[in-house]
């Protein structure tokens, strides 16, 4: 049976298989009644049933073949009657087996044919590609897979050539081929031409048909689609191809370490009971090591040999032991708890050795395949902060250079508040001690006096003592020096020494600082230069408003865990032009200006880990805030 005759049948296909059935029963029964000849009655009434089994329906065979015998036994009776049995009714049997015969080999045959149509149908629910052509290659079976991948309805490929319906960029073995002849069997990957112009990627296999005595009779073509295979394969070799290049090209040393050893470890702490890995650590010291061991570097890029003075990956790839120095084992520590805990990113500034045993001082960051992940391996990117950290210590230098230089231009500015600071005391001084001179030359000495007047004289050289040590500090340079002091005393103190230039300038000061101390830690003489910075520049902002309405506002409080100091004044406020990059160096609007202040400003208040910002004061005015971390806070009373 052909592929091709496995159509389902149509309303008209039934109603011309029924009437010619009929057409045909009617013509037999008449021979049988009037003729009597036997043999074409059991032919004719085997070609009906036969007819019947061309509707493809086993229903059609049993009803024809019920209604064929019902015929002969009608036949028999029209003409004979109950009366005559004998040869008549041998006859009529010999009609009977014939009809009986022939049904059972049509309900065969169409047991065969359903069978398969369940494998035509079978095949065309699949989502391969199944063809079969004959020894000319057209086209005799053609599935739904087929239809899917090029387009074409059966309707429009059965009975037209394979070549013209699937194009394709090498031609198909066919019957002619000896090699394909001798095997039956051709398979590769091709690239072929869907009906919309498509190019896709298939698997083909041809299988060569042959009949019961060996002979080919048609090739059945399998197929699927690789195409998107085929990309996602190219993709994923493309992409290893960039990993490899990203590997091998970035200046970033960069390792791939197999970290399974140190895995199943840990898994076997954590099986024993162990569940505060870090603790466990610190109880047993000698197992970082251990874990350190267990870690092997599996391969590095070009980066990496230079960054660790090796000459061959070889002298790399081993245990990290090689490399992690004694010294940085905590930092090992934290990247097997980074690990365990399940955190994506691990990234720590670490010290490790190179292979002759100097020091290099790194960024070490790691990403974490996730738990699911198979891979027990991990990459490690690896930068050199050498440079970095001379680049830092370089520019330490030159900001302890530039705050200094930029304290000396605040001293410059103070120089005559200084001079009157020093001699308000110096004169305090002589007039006690002339005083003192004069209580006691008394003819009746009156000491009680006297010593009022020299300890006013040494409350005095205190405090002439007090503003050349804050001049001085101001004055030396020297490398900050942190420590926990009070900020409100600070504040205090700074105003203090400021006094007289506040006064200089025909300002009002007001304050509004904490009564309990506030703890920072930083370098005193540095925020103490903020101070006076900020406190300059309000002064010099308000030269523009007359005289009698300056005032100057200083608050120091604790906010938010945060010592917070403000400077408002009521100049003009900041110019609109620089107010986006105030704190940027030589950025001024005066025409003496360095427009360093501020500049050096937030570079010492972002070394203690604060913060500075302008805000607007009340009256249009300028409010300079920063803020520190506090350190310790006296409990309020
Ligand atoms: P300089 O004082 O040398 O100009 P600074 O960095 O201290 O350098 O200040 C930069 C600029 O910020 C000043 O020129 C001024 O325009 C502006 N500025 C700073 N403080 C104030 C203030 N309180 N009111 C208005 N403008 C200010």
């Amino acid at each position: 049976m052909s592929f091709a005759s496995h159509v389902a049948r149509s309303r008209s296909d039934y109603r011309r298989i029924l009437l010619s059935c009929v057409v045909v029963a009617a013509v037999v029964f008449a021979i049988d009644v009037w003729g009597r000849q036997v043999f074409a009655v059991g032919v004719g009434y085997g070609v009906v049933i036969l007819l019947a089994a061309r509707a493809q329906r086993k229903s059609w065979v049993l009803a024809a073949a019920v209604i064929c015998a019902t015929l002969v036994v009608i036949g028999y009776l029209t003409a004979h009657g109950f009366e005559r049995p004998g040869e008549p009714l041998v006859r009529s049997c010999v009609g009977m087996t014939a009809i009986v015969s022939v049904a059972i080999f049509a309900w065969k045959g169409l047991t065969a044919s359903e069978t398969l149509r369940g494998y035509t149908t079978a095949l065309d629910q699949a989502h391969d590609i199944v063809v079969v052509t004959d020894l000319e290659g057209v086209v005799i079976y053609w599935n739904k897979g087929a239809t899917d991948l090029y387009g074409w309805d059966p309707d429009q490929a059965l009975g037209r050539l394979a070549s013209e319906l699937m194009t394709t960029d090498v031609a198909l073995p066919s019957v002619d081929h000896p090699e394909f002849a001798d095997d039956g069997l051709w398979q590769g990957e091709i690239v072929t031409r869907s009906r919309d112009g498509r190019n896709l990627i298939v698997h083909c296999r041809c299988l060569l048909l042959r009949d019961d005595r060996h002979k080919p009779t048609g090739v059945l073509t399998t197929a699927n689609d690789i195409t998107a295979r085929h990309e996602a394969d190219l993709e994923i070799r493309r992409s290893a191809a960039r990993s490899r290049h990203i590997f091998q090209a970035t200046g970033v040393s960069i390792w791939e370490c197999d970290f399974s050893a140190v895995k199943v470890r840990t898994s076997a702490l954590y099986r024993s009971g162990v569940t505060d890995m870090r603790r466990y650590m610190i109880d047993n010291p000698g197992f970082i090591r251990e874990a350190i061991d267990l870690t092997r570097v599996i391969d590095v890029n070009d980066a990496t040999l230079e960054m660790f003075g090796a000459a061959t990956k070889q002298d790399i790839i081993g245990p990290v032991s090689r490399v992690w120095p004694v010294e940085s084992e905590g930092s090992f520590a934290d990247s097997i708890c980074a690990a365990i805990a399940n955190v994506p990113r691990f990234v720590t500034e670490v010290s490790l050795c190179k292979l002759d045993g100097t020091k290099l001082d790194v960024l070490f960051s790691t990403a974490f395949p996730p738990e699911s992940s198979a891979r027990d391996s991990i990459f490690v990117a690896v930068s050199d902060l050498t440079a970095r950290n001379e680049a830092q210590a370089a520019l330490q230098a030159t900001q302890v250079d530039l705050a200094h230089a930029t304290r000396l231009t605040a001293l410059g500015e103070l120089t005559a508040s200084i001079a009157h600071e020093v001699n308000q005391p110096l004169a305090g001084i002589l007039s006690n001690a002339q005083a003192s001179l004069r209580w006691i030359r008394r003819p009746e000495p009156q000491i009680d006096q006297a010593v009022r007047s020299l300890e006013a004289i040494v409350e005095e050289t205190r405090r002439a003592g007090t503003v050349i040590q804050g001049i001085r500090a101001l004055a030396k340079k020297q490398a900050p020096v942190v420590q926990s002091f009070d900020m409100c005393t600070l504040v205090r103190e700074t105003l203090e020494l400021l006094r007289n230039e506040i006064k200089r300038h025909e300002s009002e000061l007001s304050s509004e600082i904490a009564a309990r101390s506030v703890f920072v830690e930083a370098d005193r003489v540095q925020i103490q230069q903020v101070i006076i910075n900020l406190v300059i520049n309000g002064l010099q902002a308000m030269e523009e408003t007359g005289v009698g309405d300056r005032w100057l506002r200083v608050e120091c409080v604790p906010a938010e865990g945060r010592a917070l100091i403000s400077v408002s004044d009521c100049g003009p406020g900041i110019a609109p032009d620089i107010i986006g990059n105030l704190f940027t160096a030589f950025v001024t609007t005066k025409s003496d200006g360095m427009g360093l202040g501020l500049s050096v400003c937030s570079s010492i208040v972002g070394r203690h880990g604060g913060r500075i910002w302008a805000d607007d004061a009340p009256g249009g005015g300028a409010c300079m805030r920063f803020s520190l971390p506090i350190f310790d806070l006296e409990p309020t009373t």
